[in-house]
């Protein structure tokens, strides 16, 4: 059996795809949900949140948002819940002079890289979205991105493991069990204990004291307005006073405005100069958001780690797995780090996948990353035309059959694989 320690929206993604696989497995976390899963936007935006020095994520998050439209729908078929998977893209506005010219060479990058964007003049983005500050000069539409509410994810996930007869234990795992040179299953807060084959570390910013692994705590305060009818239809970003705000519309009306960043500890206070500085940032791009009513404010810790990168497959330990560090890109990287898990566990015909055992990856950092020879159409990804109901149901790997698509699952679980720092063992 495995355990999986942390039902956030990775842990319990990876047991979802596990027990469909018919694999045995057992959830422990004292309070699903509750992590930074709770407090996250839900932006699958790996093209507009592109960054120079962040090619080899960028190629982790094109291939995992492809995998969201399947892995939505068989989840909101299979749990009954909606999960308001939205696809309109990403606007990313600017206001002066410099502002412009930062997207313009973003734009030219990501043409060189064969993403999809339009550039757009400032009334372009006003017609796209008339509740734009007028001062807007012009933008870039990711029209490929999209967006979730996380909340309603890791509900979904929670009932769809529930009809799967999945336990879901409410304790605290203190510390990992360990026997022989191996990991043996956990040890719960209350002295209790529970054998595992494998264990799947996926708790998140805990996952440090855990496993020893090199993940931080990056704080992130975020703020959940309500209006009543809908601001926006898409994704809004901006660069304002030199930090970055967006904000992210939902179909009930919500507009989620983030996040700050902030590299305190394991501090999750929500401030009054956090919150003053996110919707003084979001009036500017949205002069109406001061209208509208405040209905929740939340600090969540995104788990960083030194690359940005995360952390996914077996340790150099048998019987240690991770499936953490995914910083500011969990939601976006759940389906893929699930996909990644099944096809080291069950591979081809029911061994490893070839390339992805312990050992056996030790890839160069950066692999597929601009720069290091990947041209354009290396970033679109996994095409995933397994539509609903057509898709993956229980019990199938198609997916991981595919030649080409486990090539890809090989190449990409290079560039998260644990074993790129020594200290993980
Ligand atoms: C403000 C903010 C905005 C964000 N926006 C986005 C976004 O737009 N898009 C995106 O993709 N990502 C976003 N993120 C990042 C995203 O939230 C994280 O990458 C993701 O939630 C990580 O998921 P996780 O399951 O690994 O961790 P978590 O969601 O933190 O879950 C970890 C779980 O482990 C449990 N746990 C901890 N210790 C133990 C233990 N000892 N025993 C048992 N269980 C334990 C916790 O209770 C928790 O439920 C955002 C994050 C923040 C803070």
């Amino acid at each position: 059996m495995d355990v999986i320690v942390g039902g956030g929206v990775v842990g319990l993604c990876v047991a979802w795809r596990a027990a469909r696989a018919g694999l045995a497995v057992t959830v422990v976390d004292p309070a699903p949900g509750s992590g930074a899963s709770h407090a996250a936007a839900g932006m699958l935006a790996p093209v507009s949140e592109v960054a120079y020095t962040e090619g080899p994520l960028l190629r982790l998050g094109v291939a995992s948002l492809s995998r969201w439209p399947a892995f939505a729908a068989e989840l909101a078929a299979e749990s009954g819940h909606e999960l308001d998977l939205r696809t309109d893209g990403t606007l990313d506005v600017a206001f002066g002079a410099d502002d412009l010219a930062v997207l313009d060479e973003l734009a030219t990058y990501m043409d060189k890289l064969d993403l999809p964007v339009e550039r757009l003049t400032g009334r372009q983005c006003r017609r796209l979205e008339p509740m734009l500050a007028p001062s807007v000069r012009g933008g870039l539409l990711a029209p490929g991105d999209a967006w979730v509410d996380p909340r309603r994810v890791t509900a979904a996930l929670l009932a769809a493991l529930e009809r799967l007869g999945v336990p879901v234990v409410r304790a605290r795992v203190r510390e990992l069990l360990r026997s022989g040179g191996r990991v043996a299953g956990v040890r719960l807060e209350d002295g209790g204990r529970l054998p595992a084959d494998r264990v799947v570390v996926a708790a998140g910013v805990s996952s440090a004291e855990l496993a020893g692994v090199p993940v931080r705590p990056v704080k992130g305060q975020i703020m959940r307005l309500r209006s009543p009818g809908p601001l926006l239809s898409r994704c809004v970003r901006g660069t304002v006073h030199g930090t970055p705000v967006y904000l992210v519309p939902r179909g009930d009306g919500e507009l989620v405005v983030g996040a700050t960043q902030e590299e305190l500890g394991f501090d999750t206070r929500v401030t009054a100069g956090g919150l003053y500085e996110l919707l003084r940032d979001a009036r500017e791009l949205v002069p109406g958001v001061t209208e509208l009513e405040l209905s929740d404010v939340v600090a969540g810790l995104r788990p960083g780690t030194p690359d940005n990168l995360p952390l996914i497959g077996p340790t150099r330990t048998p019987g240690l797995t991770l499936a953490t560090g995914h910083f500011r890109a969990g939601v976006l990287l759940a389906p893929l780090t699930a996909d990644l898990l099944m096809a080291e566990h069950i591979g081809d015909d029911g061994g490893p996948v070839e390339g992805t055992g312990p050992g056996e990856r030790a890839g160069p950092m950066g692999v597929g990353g601009p720069g290091d020879g990947a041209g354009p159409g290396d970033f679109r990804g996994h095409e995933d035309d397994r539509g609903p109901g057509n898709g993956a149901g229980p019990q199938r790997h198609e997916g991981l059959r595919d030649s080409g698509h486990r090539a890809e699952l090989r190449e990409l679980a290079v560039l998260c694989s644990p074993e790129r720092f020594r200290e993980i063992s």
